[in-house]
């Protein structure tokens, strides 16, 4: 095996429900280790995919036209500056593959999502990671870090595990002075989640900077996890230059599918938006009133500071069918990532939460 595979931990996904069963005989577990949807997905994908089930024996449409120009028509950009993947994992892959080789160096904030790391190490690239300052991409530290092998800079907005962004104003500033042979990633993984007023509209940026690419995905609040679709959305040139890196049927039929449907009902993800935004506010209220530290977020998850060992916590929550992430596997070692649940799992969570703080008193 290559040097650099060598060691080199493969993904750490949360803990899955069926495991915590088998390990603690529990029988009501709830899972906000993952950042899925909690309310499931549009109630029209379920008939999306049964029609698609007599045409399995057949390929997929490998540069998925149909979903390709729904989503083309929703951003108002054109279809040919979309790049689908198995998910938006795939997508980073994908540019890591076209962009990242012996010799050059990337730039990305710590902690963040892992996967533009650990591609960056199969590619043998340079890693260099710059930390957060409260919770925040340091885009000043960011820049001090580019030089002329650099190749791409990753800025995850939100960022995940922090729930934390980079506004209008400092995104534009930072683009601006960001040298152009340099890609920035922008990865919007839960941009449907935002609800701030300065967060940066994004897709009419790609007019203005040629080396930005935006990633977004059905993964979280579509609710398609198990579905696989993410994309990259570039300039024309940027995508043509890189689409010979991608798998030829890395989304499936029925993924396609379910995402396009996904796309028309709109109302489904302004209703979970909407009730998002309200359980997160519970989730403040609880933190204030325990006198917990918390990083404001614009997602569907929350990092809870509890100055104490985060595997601790998420030891305790396991042990009562509670799954999180444990920030010590984040690079935040003294809190958990929880994602925000439905009303019902939430409270559950409050009140698990209550109770440790009493007993560890
Ligand atoms: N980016 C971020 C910031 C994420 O949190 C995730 C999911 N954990 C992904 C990308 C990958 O999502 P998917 O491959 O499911 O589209």
């Amino acid at each position: 095996v290559k040097e650099q595979l060598r060691g080199l931990p493969p993904y750490q996904p949360g803990k899955s429900i069926e495991e915590v069963k088998q390990e603690y005989g529990l029988s009501e577990i709830i899972k906000l280790a993952s950042n899925e949807n909690p309310y499931g997905s549009s109630p029209t994908v379920k008939s999306a995919i049964a029609a698609e089930l007599d045409r399995l024996a057949v390929y997929p449409d490998g540069y998925a036209r149909a979903l390709r120009e729904k989503v083309a028509n929703h951003l108002g950009v054109k279809e040919t500056q979309l790049l689908f993947g198995n998910g938006s994992d795939e997508v980073v892959q994908i540019f890591c593959r076209a962009f990242l080789e012996p010799g050059t160096n990337t730039v990305m904030a710590t902690p963040t999502f892992p996967q533009y790391r650990h591609n960056a190490i199969i590619e043998r690239a340079e890693v260099r990671e710059v930390p957060l300052v409260d919770g925040r991409h340091d885009l000043e530290a960011m820049l001090k870090e580019i030089d002329e092998n650099t190749r791409i800079v990753w800025v995850c907005n939100p960022n995940n595990p922090t729930g934390t962004y980079v506004n209008e104003t400092e995104l534009r500033a930072f683009l601006d002075r960001v040298p152009s042979h340099v890609l920035v990633v922008l990865d919007e993984a839960y941009y449907e989640y935002v609800t701030a007023d300065d967060y940066p509209q994004t897709v009419p940026l790609l007019q203005e900077y040629e080396q930005l690419v935006i990633m977004r995905t059905f993964s979280k609040a579509y609710g398609l996890a198990a579905l696989r679709v993410g994309y990259g959305i570039a300039s024309e040139s940027l995508i043509r230059a890189v689409e010979p890196a991608r798998e030829p049927f890395n989304t499936s039929t029925v993924a396609q599918a379910a995402a396009a449907v996904a796309l028309d009902d709109q109302a489904f993800i302004r209703a979970c938006v909407e009730q998002n935004r309200a359980e997160l506010e519970r989730y403040y209220r609880f933190c204030e009133e325990h006198g917990l530290k918390y990083y404001p977020s614009q997602t569907n998850f929350l990092f809870i500071d509890f100055g104490m060992d985060g595997n601790e916590v998420f030891q305790y929550l396991l042990e009562r069918g509670i799954i999180v992430r444990s920030g010590k596997a984040l690079g935040l070692p003294t809190g958990v990532r929880i994602t925000v649940g439905t009303k019902e799992q939430n409270d559950r969570v409050f009140e698990t939460i209550s109770h440790m703080l009493r007993e560890k008193q």
